[in-house]
């Protein structure tokens, strides 16, 4: 009985022009994939040049709309795992803001932020490059400005004035109620002696 050959049996060598027969034929195989993708749709960019097209619902780096940001911590207590910090200082209406800080460090892009936030202002971008030796640069703030704009400091100054106003405007009228009361009850006084 003879035992099947062992599939891992090198095959005998080759002569010389089967040697140059393989050359060629291997070569020609290669170039004719090569050819059939030369003709085929892209799928590769020249990065960073050129940036890949994402989709819509790509989850990359967050961007905040700060300017209807009301700060009611919604987005912090929503993500699980604990990387984003609010600090803003509230005069009236209107924020103060010092930081809106996430930690790239520790976000897993999961957009739990996102959804339980009453102004629809934190968002998932498309950016996605984040590059650093740097631990510190993980840490982004997400903020266009700190501090109170000049449009908010005249919303400020308006507010306080009308308030300002209504309080005086209170104290006259109160004060002339003051002064109507002697004089109308001394009229009463007299009527009985008429
Ligand atoms: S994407 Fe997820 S992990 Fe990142 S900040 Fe939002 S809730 Fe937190
Ligand atoms: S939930 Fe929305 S409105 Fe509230 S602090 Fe976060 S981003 Fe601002």
């Amino acid at each position: 009985m003879t035992l099947p050959k062992a599939p891992t049996e090198p095959k005998p060598p080759r002569g010389y022009f089967g040697n140059i027969t393989d050359t060629v034929v291997s070569t020609a195989k290669g170039m004719a994939l090569t050819f059939r993708y030369l003709f085929r749709k892209k799928v590769t960019v020249q990065y960073p040049e050129v940036r890949p097209q994402l989709d819509e619902r790509y989850r990359g780096i967050h961007y905040l709309e700060q300017e209807l940001c009301i700060n009611c911590d919604k987005c912090a207590k929503a993500c699980p795992v604990d990387c984003i910090e609010m600090d803003a200082t509230r005069h009236g209406k209107e924020l103060e803001w010092h930081k809106f800080q996430l930690d790239y460090q520790k976000c897993m892009f999961c957009e739990l932020c996102v959804y339980p936030c009453p102004k629809d202002c934190i968002h998932m971008g498309t950016e996605y490059s984040m590059v650093s030796e740097d631990r510190s640069d993980f840490v982004k703030d997400l903020l266009s400005w700190t501090g109170l704009t000049e449009e908010q400091q005249e919303r400020i100054e308006a507010a306080e004035a009308a308030k300002a106003a209504k309080l005086a405007a209170k104290k006259k009228a109160a004060e002339e109620a003051a002064k109507k009361e002697p004089a109308e009850g001394e009229a009463g006084a007299e009527d009985p002696q008429a």
